[in-house]
């Protein structure tokens, strides 16, 4: 609460609405599914509701793992629902989505680390909205590259997978990721289909500085990353990680600036800026629809 009172002017947002977000929430209301959009309080809701995007979060919404920064809650997984990439996919096709982002907590308690529903996902929403793209953002499945091809099989529109912090952090930040096995699903997913886009995601303001960020920026060059987006962190209550600085509207103009001098082919850097900000935009001109 302390934190919230404190933030910088540009980090407070005016609740607005919009006749697709008022449609969009009943649709979920009605469905037994977990957006991000609604469970991290994301302040671009209405915007991306607004413009038929949305986040969902499949494999439950318990997490074997506790990353510092993360209001997800930690314990042990509830089971496997085979059904939900179909109902996600009625989710899709009832809320009318141009774009989805399918992402999921870790599931280290299953040998393909949930992979497989990912790809059942993919598959599903394609055979019932074929005009809707399709980005995932994954988790690390412990380092099973196996589980990380039959996502890569089920060839997404955006193959997403976050570094979250800078090396120096990671550990700290993170809990069980590693920086290095990051690059490395990267690298990996993009030698599997060299033509499906990486992304990936830096959260700013957890103590790093300005040249971690940039070498940051080189590391997810040097495997190929093509999309890069980077945010504020916020803490999501004060149990969690300290913000330990506001970056200002100009910072991230020029980390944006500093991200396409490198080669990014697309890069989305602002305080309210979240790994699925705009993620419509990033699809390859002609890959859908
Ligand atoms: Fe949902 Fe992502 Fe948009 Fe936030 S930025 S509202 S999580 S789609
Ligand atoms: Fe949150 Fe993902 Fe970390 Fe789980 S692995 S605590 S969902 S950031």
């Amino acid at each position: 609460e302390e934190q919230r009172k404190n933030r910088p002017e540009w980090l407070k947002v005016t609740a607005k609405t919009g006749k697709n977000y008022t449609a969009l929430k009943d649709i979920m209301r009605t469905q037994s599914l977990h957006t991000v959009c609604e469970e991290a309080h994301c302040p671009n809701i209405f915007e991306c509701w607004e413009q038929r995007t949305a986040t969902f979060m499949i494999l439950g919404d318990i997490c074997t793992r506790a990353c510092r920064f993360c209001a997800v809650h930690t314990g042990r997984p509830t089971e496997l629902d085979l059904r939900e990439p179909k109902r996600v996919a009625e989710a899709v096709v009832a809320m009318g989505l141009e774009h989805v982002v399918i992402t999921s907590v870790a599931r280290d308690d299953l040998a393909d680390g949930g992979a497989s529903m990912f790809a059942a996902t993919i598959r599903e929403v394609r055979k019932q909205v074929p005009s809707c793209s399709v980005e995932v953002l994954i988790p690390d499945f412990d380092g099973n590259w196996d589980a990380l091809r039959l996502v890569m099989d089920a060839e997404p529109d955006i193959l997403n997978h976050n570094v979250e912090t800078v090396r120096r952090l990671s550990d700290s930040v993170r809990s069980r990721a590693k920086y290095d096995r990051t690059l490395e699903l990267l690298r990996r997913a993009k030698e599997m289909k060299p033509d499906i886009p990486t992304k990936s995601s830096i959260m700013v303001g957890v103590g790093e500085t300005m040249d971690e960020i940039y070498a940051t920026m080189d590391d997810l060059r040097a495997v190929d990353v093509d999309i890069l987006t980077i945010g504020q962190y916020l803490q999501p209550t004060e149990k969690h990680l300290v913000v330990e600085r506001f970056y200002t509207p100009t910072e991230f103009l020029r980390l944006r600036g500093e991200g396409l001098k490198r080669g990014f082919r697309h890069v989305e850097s602002g305080p309210m800026v979240r790994s699925s900000y705009h993620a419509k935009e990033q699809v390859p001109a002609g890959a859908r629809k």
